[in-house]
């Protein structure tokens, strides 16, 4: 099985993708985390990804899809994966289906309104010094504005202020429109509501892929 997972930023599709990676024991896949390892170690394309980063340009397509498809090939990822992140274009979905023509797919999409998602990141405050992560209402810290592991200044990150987050998420959902068409028409294209807690989303989640035969 090949779950692509799809939300926009906020909605909670790290967290999903760990549950699902432990249910099912498909390792996840996020180009993020590929990217940045390959970074570290400093293969060729590390080097170029690096370059590319540093001077605040993206990844092109055909470097991203080379470090999927080895990740891909890797002996962990024979019974299934998730990928996360991956696919962002139409062009990349593509390539996917051509590296791994047979596998069957489920494209989880998880659906969260706007307004919860702001929500969501606009209480963010973050601990300058020891990068702990409150929330003004779900998880606030004792005395208002210091961090309580370590006595820190927390501030909010510039792109989690409401103005920014929907400015990001219009941008997410311009992008993702045509990812979403390709996926309805294909027939594997499955939504999940991302609203309420992470066990609530989690079983709707394990229910549609034990629906698709997928064992949990
Ligand atoms: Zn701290």
């Amino acid at each position: 099985m090949r779950v692509i997972l799809l939300g926009a930023p906020g909605s909670g599709k790290g967290t999903l993708g760990e549950r699902i990676s432990r249910a099912t024991g498909f390792p996840r896949i996020s180009t993020g985390d590929l990217l940045r390892k390959a970074v570290r170690e400093g293969t060729p394309v590390g080097r170029k990804a690096e370059a590319v980063m540093k001077a605040g340009g993206l990844v092109d397509d055909a470097t991203v899809t080379g470090l999927v498809r080895d990740r891909i090939a890797a002996p962990d990822c024979l019974g299934g994966y998730i990928l996360d992140g991956f696919p962002r274009t139409v062009a990349q979905a593509e390539a996917v289906e051509a590296i791994d023509p047979a596998r069957p797919e489920v494209v989880l999409d998880l659906l969260v309104s706007e307004d919860v998602i702001v929500a969501r990141l606009d209480g963010r405050r973050i601990c300058e010094a020891c990068g702990d992560v409150y929330h003004i209402v779900n998880k606030p810290p004792k005395p208002p504005s210091v961090c309580d592991a370590c006595g820190g200044d927390l501030v909010q990150r510039p792109d989690d202020a409401a103005a920014t987050v929907r400015e990001r998420l219009r941008v997410y959902r311009e992008a993702t429109a045509p990812l979403q068409a390709r996926y309805r028409a294909k027939g594997t294209y499955r939504p999940v509501d991302g609203d309420g807690f992470p066990e609530d989303v989690y079983s709707r989640a394990a229910g549609v892929l034990a629906g698709e035969g997928c064992r949990l």
